[in-house]
């Protein structure tokens, strides 16, 4: 190695990392094909915007932008605990639960020393921070239909596991843990080890209906339980980044040590609340959700192909066939999917759900598209 060369090295774990993917951005897509009203169904947003109070929050906190945001965002705090009904000191806030999730692996692990278990096919950013920070990550098999396997996982929480991570429901097949197996899961977590319950998508799985056990009530019993939450999915924030774990205050006095300070802009923070209060739009959002999974559902059945039932805003689609060319014909026809390759799914696309008129012109894509 040359000497310039030796400047930019880094340890082998950071060499060895690849970049998060997001979804194509709109008008990354409208350029490059020299179009206008590309659709993105590619990253699980809210298609009916942000909340309305929210704007106008966002609005009013803009005036302020001079001054350097509440690092501890008091209002917020306060107003999630009293709708979790726990203690301001069990909520930590971050840019977007993703921030969070990285937090809580640079807080807990000792690099080369306290593993991460997940599963297969889980949020991928579990195993992305495991890497980033250098610890041990183990993931667990799936059974065939893409559910938790349960067994796997808790056989293979041992001493040296610190921190499991688990989806529910999950990105990118939309399952949930039933009650018993999640009883399961707790039953089975070593001593040293903080299960993390990521609830990204907890407001469409309560409302939408069936076994959906949510992790609050046996986090009271349970201190080691963290339950991570967003502003980006239901309440339509996503561009905002607010997420929230609700945790035992020692692990939020932790966070709060290891976190940048003024991690959440006070334009988020105050749109955060606003729209925690719009029950309207929330109950808004379940009635398109329903509807569009529902309709893009049968839309992609009657073309053949497999959909996992889901209890969020998206649907993992089984092409029978390698997806990336689907993906990219798709993309031809100005519609933005999440190809699932680098979450170990080949042959899978993910779909978030449009308005009603974005999932029509995404059925008629995949129609066009189809041999
Ligand atoms: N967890 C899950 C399961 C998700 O699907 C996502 C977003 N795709 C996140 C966490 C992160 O969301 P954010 O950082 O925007 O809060």
């Amino acid at each position: 190695m040359t000497r310039e060369d030796a400047r930019f090295a880094v340890a082998d774990h950071i060499a060895a990392l690849q970049p998060y993917q997001p979804g194509k951005p709109v008008e990354e897509l409208e350029r490059e094909l020299g179009i206008t009203r590309a659709v993105k169904v590619a990253s699980n947003e809210n298609p009916l915007g942000p909340s309305p109070r929210a704007v106008e929050a966002a609005r009013r906190a803009l005036a302020q932008a001079h001054l350097y945001p509440d690092g501890s965002a008091y209002a917020l705090r306060r107003a999630l605990a009293a709708r979790l009904e726990v203690a301001p000191d069990e909520i930590a806030v971050g840019a977007g639960s993703n921030e969070l999730i990285h937090l809580l692996v640079r807080t807990f692990c000792r690099p080369g020393e306290d593993e991460v278990v997940t599963h297969r096919h889980a949020f991928i950013s579990y195993a992305i921070a495991a890497r980033t920070h250098g610890a041990p990550l183990t993931e667990t098999p799936v059974r065939a239909d893409l559910r938790v396997d349960v067994d796997a996982l808790c056989a293979a929480m041992g001493p040296r596991t610190r921190l499991v991570f688990i989806a529910n429901p999950n990105n990118p097949t939309g399952h949930a843990l039933a009650r018993d197996e999640l009883e399961r899961i707790l039953a089975a977590v070593p001593p040293r080890a903080l299960l993390v319950m990521d609830e990204a998508y907890h407001e469409y799985a309560s409302a939408l209906g069936g076994d959906y056990p949510a992790s609050q009530p046996y986090r009271r019993e349970r201190p080691w339980i963290i339950t991570l939450r967003t502003f980006s999915k239901i309440h339509g924030l996503a561009g905002l980044r607010v997420g929230y774990a609700v945790a035992d205050r020692r692990v939020v006095g932790l966070l709060d040590r290891v976190r940048r300070p003024f991690n959440v802009p006070s334009v988020a923070q105050a749109a955060a609340l606003a729209a925690l209060d719009d029950g309207e739009h929330v109950a808004r959002s379940v009635a398109a959700t329903r509807d569009g999974l529902a309709r893009l559902g049968a839309g992609l059945g009657e073309l053949g192909l497999g959909v996992v039932p889901s209890r969020g805003n998206f649907l993992l689609v089984e092409c029978g066939r390698e997806a990336a060319p689907l993906y990219q014909a798709l993309l031809a026809r100005g519609v933005i999917t999440r190809p699932m390759g680098a979450w170990g799914l080949p042959r899978h696309l993910r779909v978030s759900l449009g308005t009603a008129e974005e999932i029509e012109r995404t059925l008629e894509a995949f129609r066009t598209v189809l041999p």
